[in-house]
């Protein structure tokens, strides 16, 4: 017996969120069924609402409220900051918040360099990260992507283009996972800790 077309439809959409398989979906959506009339509009209006509501930063990338100011730019601690913090997604930045160990600014790349993805060069954001380079004379550029074989290729494409400016470029230290012991550690995650080990 097939589900009513709508139920499939929904099934289908929920399918996309990520970690979310068939079996999920349905519970969701079998879940959401059990909703009074007015949580579901509420619901809808909300997931409607979402592109007007959540603007990125036309500068920075970060995410904003709606018609607000950038709260990472309009910071005045980071105003007066040099030091730019490249992330791929908007995500990242609350992710490198929550540690408190950094008040600088912040440049949303957009994505990984992937040929696979179809994700170029051209994708990224390099012409406006230039541009603040310049204007906010920045002298010290964070790369802060994930150590994947997109990531590093990124890094390195990254750090050839910024090459010509008299600033320093720096990647995210890998080490040991904090509270593991060595013997829990992979080779990968061993050498990198070794090559970016720091003076104590
Ligand atoms: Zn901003």
């Amino acid at each position: 017996m097939r589900y009513p077309s709508h139920l499939i439809k929904l099934i289908q959409v929920l399918k996309k969120l990520p970690g979310v398989g068939t079996r999920s979906a349905e519970r969701f959506a079998f879940q959401l069924m059990e909703w009074e009339e007015e949580k579901l509009k509420e619901f809808g209006t909300l997931l409607s609402q979402v592109p007007e509501k959540i603007q990125a930063c036309g500068l920075c990338g970060c995410l904003k409220d709606e018609g607000g100011e950038c709260p990472f730019c309009n910071d005045p601690i980071r105003q007066t900051s040099k030091t730019l913090c490249l992330i791929c997604s908007s995500r990242d930045a609350f992710s490198i918040e929550e540690t408190r160990e950094y008040k600088g600014l912040y440049h949303v790349l957009g994505g990984l360099l992937s040929p696979i993805a179809g994700f170029g060069p051209e994708c990224l954001s390099l012409t406006t990260l230039k541009e603040r380079i310049k204007t906010y004379q920045i002298d010290e550029v964070v790369i802060a992507l994930g150590s994947t074989l997109e990531g590093d290729a990124t890094a390195l494409y990254i750090k050839r283009e910024l090459s010509a400016f008299p600033i320093q470029v720096s990647r995210l230290a890998y080490g040991l996972p904090v509270g593991s012991s060595l013997d829990y550690v992979d080779g990968g995650t061993l050498a990198r800790a070794f090559s970016g080990r720091a003076s104590f």
